[in-house]
């Protein structure tokens, strides 16, 4: 048999972490790395934090799972919470970002649904855009490696180029509606829409009786420096998925939204066996106590400060290799002037730091929430040290 036991779907690294403290991991071989990839964008208090393994292990050993037939004191409380903070009045748990956009899209087609329009079932989305791996994720980007040979793919999206109002506004017609978007598009290299194209969109959802959708799966949940990145452009929207930093690295994700968008999604509409059970909401339980203590999100602004200006300090001494830093808070993107996964690969080979490849030759940074100083400048350090030898293959 030539196939692995683990399908192969992931090209793997050589890699094999086995323990995690804070900032840092630890391979099978012992060998220890900075963690700046935070199992990307997922472990936001970094590993082993003792607020949240205490809060799994005795939630796992006072109830871990029980139906979604029977009442939720636990998804109730967290459910409570997140209404708080946010722009939305309901919320449904899910056990992964995809499945958070699964719930979106729904919520958004049954909102027409419920208003008499049932032929207002196109969402709007956006070049680069990744929104996950189910068949409902994928009909949602036009992004050929994520969609080939998995046709026919789900009916009822357009596409347009990201960041270009006129674009989306173009395509508005009798059957959309709404909006799917990621604030800061994450796999697609960090890029960040401006206010004039998520303010453009946002009236013009108005205007038009749309949804405005937002994938905050991976900009969200306190990764920027604000709770929700949406909060840093001054928009708010309709339905919004979340997963990611939510649970810290316990499965979990969600999707947020209005009581007026909710408002076809009565009782028998959708479920999820796990979804919101009782170990998963202790799991989202320690993570907002953290993300919400006062302070916490100033810190991740002021961490994100100053690794992005290390960074754009460092740029000029290496200019042959680094172009610029976009992103916000403590989602960065250091733009390479040659391919990203090489040197994505080079600095986790030979100066032992995990970081991320995406879209566009960026490199993601993305470090646990709970960074200080030191692990900035050792991160800056390294990459100086991986610049310094690096070169770059050559086209041939
Ligand atoms: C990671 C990601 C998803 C998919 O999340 P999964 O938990 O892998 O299903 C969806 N949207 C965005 C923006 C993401 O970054």
């Amino acid at each position: 048999m030539a196939i692995t036991a683990l399908m192969p779907v992931y090209p793997r690294c050589g890699v094999r972490p086995v323990r995690g403290e804070g900032c840092y991991l630890y391979g099978e071989d012992g060998r220890k790395f900075l963690d700046f990839a935070s199992g990307i964008a997922v472990n936001a208090l970094g590993h082993g934090h003792p607020k949240l393994v205490g809060a799994i292990a005795s939630q796992a050993a006072t109830l871990m799972h029980v139906s979604n037939l029977y009442g939720s004191p636990q998804g109730e409380a967290l459910a409570r919470r997140l209404v708080e903070n946010t722009f939305a009045d309901t919320v449904f748990f899910t056990n992964s970002g995809a499945e958070a956009v699964e719930c979106a899209i729904k919520t958004a087609r049954r909102y027409h649904f419920a208003n008499g329009h049932p032929e207002r079932h196109e969402l709007i989305t956006f070049d680069m855009a990744f929104h996950g791996r189910t068949i409902g994720a994928i009909s949602a980007t036009n992004q050929d490696k994520l969609r080939n040979g998995f046709e026919p793919l789900l009916p009822g999206f357009a596409y347009a180029p990201f960041d270009d109002l006129d674009a989306a506004l173009a395509l508005i017609g009798p059957r959309t509606a709404g909006f799917l978007v990621e604030p800061i598009q994450g796999e697609g290299g960090v890029r960040p829409a401006s206010e004039t194209f998520l303010k453009g969109l946002r009236a013009a959802c108005d205007e038009h009786g749309l949804l405005l959708v937002l994938d905050e799966v991976q900009c969200g949940y306190g990764r920027t420096g604000r709770f929700f990145a949406h909060e840093l452009y001054g928009v708010t929207p309709d339905i919004m998925a979340a997963a990611k930093g939510i649970g810290g690295g316990f499965p979990l994700g969600a999707c947020l939204a209005t009581e007026e968008a909710a408002k076809g999604m009565i009782a028998g509409t959708h479920g999820s066996t796990y979804g919101g059970n009782p170990l998963a909401m202790a799991a989202g339980e320690a993570v907002l106590d953290v993300i919400l203590e006062p302070g916490f999100l100033e810190h991740v602004g002021d961490m994100g400060r100053r690794l992005r200006s290390s960074l754009e300090q460092m740029i000029p001494n290496y200019d042959g290799l680094f172009d610029h830093v976009r992103g916000h808070g403590l989602m960065l993107g250091l733009k390479l002037k040659s391919d990203c996964r090489a040197f994505v690969a080079h600095v986790r080979d030979h100066h032992d730091l995990l970081l991320v490849a995406a879209g566009e030759n960026v490199v993601r940074v993305l470090p646990p929430l709970i960074v200080d100083e030191s692990h900035i400048a050792e991160c800056v350090e390294k990459l100086s040290e991986a610049a310094r030898v690096y070169v770059p293959a050559t086209d041939d």
